[in-house]
């Protein structure tokens, strides 16, 4: 049996403390002005001369029977940026405090962190322009064109085909590197299914939430890769699963295709290997 996925996006899954992610600190941090977000407090979080004086509140509590629990949130909200505030480690302990944390309520704390926060948010503005590059930097694909096509297509073709084709397909190399790696790796679990997949279980096969499959699908419907069927549910079949993705076939005028198929190569023939092709966009395999 596969070992099931645990959804941090889904409610009712069981509260668990999550760590914060990196980014999220990071923000916090910038946004702290270095200071502690109680009013009036002035103690520097990092100070010149070293160490560190910080601590990440949860204005709703991580955990059940943390102050403040909320069981409407999910795990990713528990520790998302909107639910954390840093603190000294002194004013920290006073809103978690077993005998006085009634005294703070969310909306007390939300107001503070929010006050606090918007003396600084020039530099929240600097650093989504840094937030920016660095997802920049991690979308630079590397693609391997192709050259023969000979492993595709042998002899099939003669030579003014041939050069058409390594055209087109290199001209595809070049669009699915617009595409993140995260909506690559989805659009080849499609491509596998044969062009078809159900929504959960592309996100089991992803190991992802069904939202995050979502989001890419959007990525990929914007590149005219993939999409969700639009089949009417009362024309599909009764195995059909209720929400699919598809691969967006050539009829639809797809200027990077030029409609002509792409997704089923390996039906004339020879194995592809589509993990390198979609993922890793090393075109020469296919020569
Ligand atoms: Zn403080």
């Amino acid at each position: 049996m596969p070992k099931e996925v645990v959804d941090h996006d889904d409610p009712t899954t069981p509260a668990e403390r999550l760590e914060v992610k990196d980014s999220v600190q990071r923000k916090l941090f910038m946004l702290s002005g270095n200071e502690c977000a109680w009013p009036d407090c002035r103690q520097v979080l990092v100070p010149e001369e070293g160490g560190w004086f910080g601590q990440i509140a949860h204005i709703r509590a991580a955990e059940r029977n943390g102050p403040r629990f909320d069981k409407a949130m999910t795990n990713n909200q528990r520790r998302g940026f909107d639910n954390l505030v840093l603190l000294c480690g002194k004013h920290h302990r006073l809103i978690d405090d077993p005998e006085r944390q009634h005294q703070y309520s969310r909306e007390d704390l939300e107001k503070i962190k929010i006050r606090h926060e918007t003396r600084f948010a020039r530099a929240l503005d600097d650093l989504s322009r840094d937030e920016e590059q660095y997802l920049d930097g991690t979308t630079a694909n590397t693609v391997v064109h192709c050259s023969t096509l000979l492993g595709l297509y042998g002899d099939f073709l003669d030579e003014e085909q041939r050069l058409g084709e390594i055209e087109r397909f290199n001209r595809i190399a070049d669009h699915l590197a617009t595409a993140t790696l995260a909506a690559r790796q989805l659009l080849c679990s499609v491509v596998k299914a044969n062009s078809r997949i159900g929504v959960a279980e592309a996100a089991r096969r992803n190991g992802g939430t069904k939202r995050q499959v979502y989001d890419l699908v959007d990525e990929l419907r914007r590149l005219h890769l993939a999409e969700i069927d639009p089949t009417p549910w009362d024309e599909l079949g009764p195995d059909d699963a209720r929400e699919r993705i598809q691969t967006t076939d050539g009829a639809r005028n797809n200027p990077v295709f030029e409609g002509i198929p792409f997704w089923n190569m390996h039906e004339m023939g020879a194995p592809v290997d589509y993990d390198a092709v979609i993922v890793q966009l090393d075109f020469s395999v296919l020569d």
